[in-house]
């Protein structure tokens, strides 16, 4: 992109987040503005934030074009991250002003600077203090001089304000302004000489040394970290990120479940002695703020966040981490649909730096791209210290005849057992929320569905109501049926992480149980720390959805049971095996991380399943080439591209006419040589009251897809209560 200076008066295009369709035209204002200027321009009666894109166009009466009112005082987006949201949006056949508004996810951004109280110490601290007061001494000298907020100070020295006031009238401790938006403390790398962090081991130190030889090279290149969980893929991309430092250059380490990680900041902490900046849904809006303004600045070194700190607009980004890469929540499948770990390299790309990809089981995906060169690959084959592999097993459930309220094997009971004799802890792992996913008259057979979804409704207990997990409605658990009348026949059917939690209690009266499931914390520090609490010991028995599958570290599990281990491969999504053999070995991973090993018991009625036999056998490169071989013989990703279209509207009939009309007239899809797949309606039919029709596309890898699929949308006008979305490179297909 050309970056050019306009003189006061020039036309220039200004992309705004706006959903409008292009850029507009304005006036340069006095002094004159640059390509990539934030600036604020008048719109109608409102003003709004916007980037000069280039020149404008000039197809406006020029009498009416108006002046761009001002220009923010903000670092301008640089021609890096320019050059990203236009191919993102061109991937992703997604508006740039969508795009933009990603890139723009902080209140404030053109706010003059503002002052905040901070505090640091002062010159003479005296010899004799309270406890409390020696404690907020520490704190201070522990941020080595850089300002810190009452509120932060109080928390570091787990002490009221009031203490930190004291220290001030007594003159210890000083009270001053600063701005608002400070910068991150700096982090500290050390070169390998004046050594810090852990000394690598085994095959750590080649993968360490590749990794550090590829940021020192400092182009593009995507690596595959490949190790089993507890190998210390973390230890080994955490060199990457210093040397990264270390070159003067950012780095960006992105997380599922972002929220859940204090642990994994902690330990960064530890790594550099500062901590990393975090961005993701639960970091304030101010802190939002600091953090866009910082990274723009160079004064936050290395960020840690969720998939949306892609779009940060970074001085000088020179490494990417994807940890867990395989994990499905880097899809976002609201808004923008893209892919966390597709754009991280597609950004590294335009920009010239290195991505590394961490897991311990990798998605197909990034597999065939090592398999055809395009990825390198660096492994870890086994577990840090003395920590080995559990022992994996599968319970053959048709040989153990349970009553149908029971979900609990002997056999895995003995299991458990065992593990609280020894005062060790098991994990009993139930991919479903709630209590039970059906209720069920036992007079009619009706089953309880959510009035706006084409979903049953789930029981949670916990709420004492009934929730629709896919649009959140919730309804009093019903002691009459709903259709047949009949009073005190409904009965929940099946087994939820709650209902499982009644079995242990009965089972093991004794055992502390502890549940972990998302819906049931108010907050992610409420979640934080039941994980922190059985890390250290607080519980005998866990019940876990897949919210414990996530890196956690639990170093008294020892056993790991999973109630249902068919759950996930029953359905038609065509990744439902890969997704189920990853689930399971890394649930299996929590098992046995520190010196004790641990046991993997699958519960399951149909062990001889290629899938069950390939998650106990370990032999991983043998599923994963079956796998690749299935789906190149259909043609489907990531071996053929694929494209999802969802139409929904409130009016059935208008959602399938629409839907059959797209299907009339494909010829710029036909020309690609792609197939048409629908219109249908999709698994779930009717969400929030609207009615839900999928088309799929399926096509050869090398077509040009998103091109073809742009030609034949622009054919049609979408009426105005029908929405349509693209999802390129589908993840999940409800
Ligand atoms: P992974 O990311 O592969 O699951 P981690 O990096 O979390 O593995 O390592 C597992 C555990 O072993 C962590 O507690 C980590 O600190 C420790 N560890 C790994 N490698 C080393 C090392 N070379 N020196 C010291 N501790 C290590
Ligand atoms: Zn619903």
């Amino acid at each position: 992109m050309v970056e050019r200076v306009y003189e006061a008066g020039d036309l220039v295009g200004v992309l705004t987040a706006e959903p409008l369709g292009r850029l507009l035209d304005y006036r340069s204002p006095e002094g004159g503005c640059g390509t990539g200027d934030f600036v604020e321009v008048p719109l109608g009666p409102r003003r709004v934030l916007g980037v000069v894109w280039g020149s404008g166009e000039g197809k406006f009466d020029p009498a009416k074009i108006r002046p761009v009112t001002r220009v923010l005082d903000a670092e301008p987006m640089r021609a890096e991250l320019r050059a990203f949201l236009q191919r993102a949006a061109e991937y992703t056949l997604t508006p740039l002003s969508a795009m933009l508004r990603l890139a723009t996810r902080a209140p404030g951004l053109g706010d003059p600077p503002s002052m905040k109280r901070v505090y640091r110490l002062g010159p003479t601290v005296p010899n004799s203090l309270t406890d409390a007061r020696h404690r907020v001494v520490e704190a201070l000298r522990a941020y080595g001089g850089a300002p810190v907020t009452l509120s932060e100070l109080a928390e570091a020295a787990a002490c009221g304000p009031a203490v930190v006031k004291g220290l001030v009238k007594l003159g210890v401790v000083l009270e001053e302004d600063a701005p608002r938006d400070l910068p991150y403390p700096p982090m500290d790398p050390r070169s390998p000489s004046g050594f810090l962090g852990p000394h690598l081991v085994g095959d750590q130190v080649a993968a360490g040394d590749a990794l550090v030889a590829t940021v020192a090279q400092g182009s593009y290149s995507t690596t595959l970290l490949k190790g089993v969980t507890g190998s210390g893929k973390t230890e080994v991309y955490l060199e990457a990120v210093a040397e990264t430092l270390r070159q003067g250059r950012q780095a960006l380490v992105l997380l599922p479940e972002i929220a859940l990680t204090g642990d994994f900041l902690a330990r960064v902490e530890g790594r550099f002695t500062a901590r990393p900046a975090e961005w993701h849904s639960g970091v304030t809006m101010t802190e939002r703020r600091r953090l866009w303004r910082m990274v723009g600045q160079g004064q936050a070194q290395l960020v840690v966040g969720a998939r949306s700190a892609l779009f940060l607009p970074f001085r000088d980004l020179g490494l990417i981490v994807v940890d867990e890469e395989h994990d499905t929540s880097y899809k976002q499948e609201e808004g923008v649909l893209y892919h966390a770990r597709d754009m991280a390299v597609l950004r590294a790309a335009i920009a010239g730096f290195p991505v590394v990809l961490s897991s311990a089981t990798p998605s197909l995906e990034t597999w065939a791209n090592v398999d055809s060169g395009k990825y390198a690959r660096l492994d870890l084959s086994s577990r840090y210290g003395p920590a080995v592999m559990p022992q994996m097993a599968a319970l053959d459930m048709r040989e153990e005849k349970l009553p149908a309220d029971r979900w609990i094997s002997e056999r895995l009971a003995r299991a458990v057992q065992a593990r609280i004799d020894r005062q060790e802890q098991a994990l009993l792992f139930l991919n479903r929320r709630g209590y039970a996913p059906i209720t069920i008259c036992r007079a009619c057979g009706h089953q309880v569905g959510c009035d706006d979804c084409d979903a049953r409704m789930v029981e949670h207990r916990f709420l004492k109501r009934l929730v629709c997990h896919q649009c959140g409605a919730t309804k009093p658990i019903p002691t009459e049926c709903p259709s047949c009348k009949v009073e005190g026949r409904m009965a929940p059917v099946g087994p939820g992480v709650e209902r499982l939690a009644e079995e242990v209690a009965k089972r093991f009266p004794e055992a502390r149980l502890a549940v972990l499931s998302s819906d049931l914390f108010g907050s992610a520090r409420a979640l934080k720390d039941q994980i922190k609490l059985i890390a250290d010991g607080g519980a005998d028995i866990i019940i876990g959805t897949q919210i414990v599958a996530k890196g956690h570290n639990f170093p008294l599990l020892t056993l790991v049971g999973v109630i249902d281990a068919d759950l996930g491969l029953q359905g038609s999504d065509l990744r439902a095996a890969e997704r189920t053999f990853q689930l399971m070995r890394q649930v299996a991973g929590r098992a046995g991380r520190a010196d004790k090993p641990g046991t993997a018991l699958l519960q399951t009625y149909q062990p001889e399943h290629l899938v069950i036999r390939a998650i106990l056998g370990g032999d991983e490169e043998a599923f994963w080439k079956a796998e690749a071989a299935e789906r190149r013989m259909a043609g489907v990703p990531p071996y053929g591209r694929m494209a999802g279209i969802i139409l929904s509207s409130p009016d059935v009939a208008q959602v399938f006419d629409f839907g059959a009309d797209l299907a009339r007239r494909i010829d710029p899809l036909l020309r690609i040589g792609a197939q048409v797949f629908g219109p249908a309606p999709a698994p779930i039919a009717r969400v929030r009251g609207r009615h839900r029709v999928r088309l799929l596309i399926k096509a050869e890898k090398s077509a040009p897809l998103q091109a073809a699929i742009a030609e034949w949308l622009a054919q049609f006008k979408i009426p105005t209560n029908l929405r349509l979305s693209v999802d390129i490179d589908p993840q999940s297909f409800y």
